[in-house]
């Protein structure tokens, strides 16, 4: 079986031989493709270099929005985006539950810059779904990707009329997630996404358990649901729906 881990952090391991080992852990599990995603100039390089080491590695370079309103990232970012031609825009995104002034300038600027470097990008979105949707409205991306969906089911529609694509990790196996489980339901087939966000769930390899608590919630097999989304991962990170 093929997997694909939509969103990680693998710039997170501190140690080389703590990454390497999750990395063989997840190749002997089968996962062939993941994005890595940045959050702050401190550490695109970090991002870039592993992606270098690493085949399978997308490299995606944002700020998020935890660091929303400092200065001085922008030209950078367009530096990376230049220099790294298959890298996707992320992690960037609305967060209602961090107090950081300059999130919405910060993260339309980001959407402009996707749109201009026709690159697709990972968003991060806590209780701002409203705002995230007129920005993408306006942003007509190429495609991009709602990590962690937390939205409704109801948006669902409106989000995938766009080009988006969503991505759930581990909570769907909660009990109290009734609603998180009905807008996995209501995801079209081909826009399907799973994630670790790594090192969190034990590392990329992490993303087979996700697998199979979707194929439980779903009432799918695994294995279709594996291959389903790593075709979807390798279309994402080319930027077409
Ligand atoms: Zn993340």
């Amino acid at each position: 079986m093929e997997y694909f881990d939509a969103h990680n952090h693998l710039q997170l391991y501190t140690a080389d031989a703590a990454l390497d080992a999750a990395m063989a852990a997840a190749a002997a599990a089968g996962v062939t493709g993941m994005l890595c995603c940045g959050t702050s100039p401190d550490d695109w390089g970090r991002v870039l270099e592993i992606s270098c080491r690493y085949p399978g590695v997308t490299p995606c370079f944002g700020l998020h929005p935890w660091f929303a309103g400092e200065d001085g990232w922008q030209g950078r970012l367009e530096e990376f985006l230049r220099r790294v031609p298959g890298a996707c825009l992320g992690e960037i995104g609305l967060d209602a539950a961090k107090d950081r002034p300059g999130q919405l300038e910060d993260c339309a600027a980001q959407l402009e810059l996707a749109r201009a470097f026709n690159r697709p990008a990972v968003l991060h979105c806590v209780r701002e779904w409203s705002e995230v949707l007129g920005q993408l409205k306006k942003a007509r991306l190429p495609a991009f990707m709602l990590h962690g969906y937390g939205g409704s089911p109801e948006m669902v529609k409106d989000f995938a009329a766009l080009g988006g694509y969503f991505s759930f990790g581990g909570a769907i196996a909660d009990p109290g997630r009734e609603r998180l489980r009905a807008a996995l339901a209501a995801v079209p087939a081909d826009r399907l996404l799973f994630e670790t966000e790594a090192p969190d769930a034990g590392g990329p390899a992490g993303v087979t358990a996700v697998v199979d608590a979707a194929a439980a919630a779903l009432g799918r097999p695994a294995e279709e649901l594996a291959e389903l989304s790593a075709a979807n991962g390798g279309r994402f990170s080319k930027g077409s729906i």
